[in-house]
């Protein structure tokens, strides 16, 4: 049984943490291996690498560091197989899904390539008489990521290859469950030619966080997971003085419209409602037909492809969806269904008892349809993440609006319609950070930036394409006065910029 450890300088790293974490095969539930368990002291080993690789990686000029992206870049794309066996193996997720999420990720790599475009500052001449200023953007320092078990690949992605393309080194906390990944991605940066030190890997959980949330050195946290996690995150790294960035948890309408396209609505609701098992952030987990006549008709097509899902393993390549992550995470979602029961919801397809043959121990929940479920239920108001898609029924599309802006969430919602004008209402109106019209799942594109609002969110910035950029970088504006600009005597008042620049 292998023991997965961390990766420090360039190279893997045993440290002095004695605790461990098992890792598992969600599809056997056999326990495949251990994960070592940073202590602070690991983790100031960690800091302290990033530490000393920082003044030469931030002094590196950026098209040289976009050249270890370029490299980077092709050698994520030739090992992908391997890489998403990896993934697979410990995430339960398909294969096709698993190499969808680290190709979703190599665009934030291919992002990351044009570092010296996105780097260019703001100049300004003759500010004042002799006087110019420009604003530079320069590395925030040392940033660490701390991230979910539910994309183990692309989530990192998101978050580092900006990071250290802007001159920052890095510390990645991976998930505990699925971390081995990661560390094989990690060996490629160092392949790819990333000097020691300014990528690291350190495994663990609350404790290696805690010490990464007080480490004086760490001048940056990104943070995805859970909301009540990333909430005391937020806080934590904030009163430390930290940049914080905590994108957290979602509940995610979907709007259908009288007049929408059935048929594609059910493919969109089969996809983004029970792919991956229902363990995405931008997964729909509440679908919301407008009118009594709209619901029946949805119910009655989408409830035979819920039967009709074919739940496997990820190594049978007629998957549509593996198991959940955990035996604890599949006794969570049974509970809900449970809950939403005993409220009066009505099961119209229930996967409790789902057994995949020759799995018996894996961590399988068939699909789950709930239809007349209310805003006052726990199925609703909570993420359950899993393969769980609850019906509310709406009388008008203005019950829908509200319903989705009073949810407490505001990761990711989408419309369906062939109504203009409904669809830029709702764009223009809905309280959410990430919106689509007829596209079940907008994760925007790398070079946009993903993020939510309300509680699906801390901090100010998104992550991944120009927020990215802000994030991981500090303004710095440097006015300038040239010897031929310079009056006689000194100057005690404030004066208009066009007169003096002597602000
Ligand atoms: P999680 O919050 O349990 O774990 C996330 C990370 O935080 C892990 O690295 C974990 O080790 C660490 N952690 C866990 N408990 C901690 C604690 N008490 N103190 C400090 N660190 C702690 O989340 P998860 O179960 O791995 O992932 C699922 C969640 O992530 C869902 O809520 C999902 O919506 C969310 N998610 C959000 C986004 C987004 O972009 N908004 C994307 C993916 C996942």
């Amino acid at each position: 049984m292998r023991t997965l450890t961390h990766y420090i300088d360039g190279a893997a790293w045993e440290g002095s943490g004695r605790r461990r974490g098992d890792i598992h095969n969600p599809a056997t539930g056999e326990k495949t291996g251990e994960v070592l368990l940073a202590d602070a002291a690991d983790v100031g080993r960690a800091v302290a690498a990033a530490r000393s690789a920082l003044p030469g990686w931030s002094g590196t000029p950026p098209a040289k560091r976009a050249q270890v992206m370029f490299r980077f870049r092709d050698l994520l794309n030739r090992h992908m197989d391997e890489l998403a066996e990896l993934l697979s193996s410990e995430h339960g997720k398909t294969l096709a899904d698993a190499r969808g999420e680290i190709s979703r990720g190599v665009e934030v790599v291919e992002f990351a390539c044009g570092i010296p475009h996105l780097l260019k500052g703001e100049f300004s001449e003759q500010v004042a008489d002799g006087v110019d200023t420009w604003a530079v953007r320069q590395p925030v320092g040392i940033v660490a990521g701390i991230t979910p078990f539910n994309f183990p690949a692309m989530v990192p992605l998101w978050m580092y290859p900006i990071a250290i393309a802007c001159g920052n080194c890095f510390v990645l906390k991976p998930s505990e469950r699925d971390p081995s990944v990661v560390i094989r991605i990690a060996g490629l940066l160092t392949e790819a030619g990333l000097p020691a030190g300014v990528f690291n890997v350190i495994n663990g959980d609350k404790e290696a966080v805690d010490a990464l949330l007080d480490h004086p050195d760490v001048g940056a946290i990104s943070f995805v997971g859970s909301t009540a996690t990333g909430h005391s995150i937020y806080r934590r790294g904030s009163a430390n003085g930290k940049r914080v960035q905590a994108l957290c948890g979602a509940k995610n309408h979907l709007v259908v419209m009288p007049d929408a396209d059935m048929a594609q609505v059910v493919d969109a609701l089969i996809g983004s409602a029970y792919g991956s098992a229902g363990e995405r952030c931008m997964a729909i987990s509440v679908a919301v037909p407008v009118g009594e006549e709209t619901a029946d008709r949805l119910i009655e097509a989408l409830a035979p492809r819920v039967r009709a899902l074919k739940i496997a393993p990820y190594t049978d390549p007629g998957s549509d969806m593996g198991p959940v992550i955990t035996a604890a995470s599949r006794q969570r979602i049974l509970d809900y269904i449970e809950e939403g029961l005993a409220k009066g919801a009505e099961l119209v397809v229930d996967g409790r008892d789902l057994r995949v043959e020759g799995h018996e121990n894996g961590y399988f929940v068939g699909g789950c349809l709930f239809d007349r479920v209310t805003t006052d239920m726990a199925i609703y108001r909570d993420e359950i993440f899993g393969p769980v898609l609850s019906v509310v029924r709406t009388q008008d599309y203005d019950e829908a609006l509200a319903m989705i802006d009073a949810h407490e969430y505001g990761n990711g919602t989408a419309i369906f319609t062939r109504d203009g004008d409904a669809a830029r209402d709702f764009c223009r109106r809905v309280q959410i950070g990430m919106v689509g019209v007829n596209v079940p799942i907008p994760v925007p594109v790398a070079y946009h930036s993903f993020g939510g609002w309300k509680r699906s969110l801390f901090g100010d910035h998104h992550i991944h394409g120009m927020e990215g950029v802000r994030f991981n970088t500090r303004l710095k504006t440097v006015t300038a006065r040239w010897p031929s600009g310079i009056r006689e005597g000194a100057q005690f008042n404030f004066h208009a910029g066009s007169e003096t620049g002597n602000h």
